[in-house]
């Protein structure tokens, strides 16, 4: 995939992916971060009021906005948007 412009500098992203997460609805099941294709989560250390692990954003920066954790996400406890990006190039 071409990545550059026709001036050769980096193609900025038009968007950036946001993910929201409601921690105590997570049950630890870690669906969410085995089936998110740039690896931008991960389970936290710390555990949530049902004594589970709930996913972090771990990689904000790779995140696409996809939802795949919020499809496969059995609790509601979890989704991702794309957000507008600043156009700088
Ligand atoms: S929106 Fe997509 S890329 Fe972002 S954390 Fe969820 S599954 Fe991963
Ligand atoms: S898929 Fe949902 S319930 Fe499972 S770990 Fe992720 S947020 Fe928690």
């Amino acid at each position: 995939m071409n990545t550059e412009t026709s001036s050769g500098a980096p193609k900025q992203k038009r968007f950036r992916g946001v993910v929201v997460i409601n921690r105590d609805n997570c049950k630890g099941c870690a669906f969410c971060v085995e089936f998110c294709p740039t690896h931008a989560l991960e389970l936290d250390k710390a555990y949530n009021a049902k004594g589970y692990h709930p996913p972090v954003f771990a990689k904000p920066e790779a995140c696409n906005g996809c939802d795949m954790c919020g499809l496969y996400c059995p609790d509601f406890a979890i989704f991702g948007y794309r957000e507008k990006a600043e156009e700088t190039a």
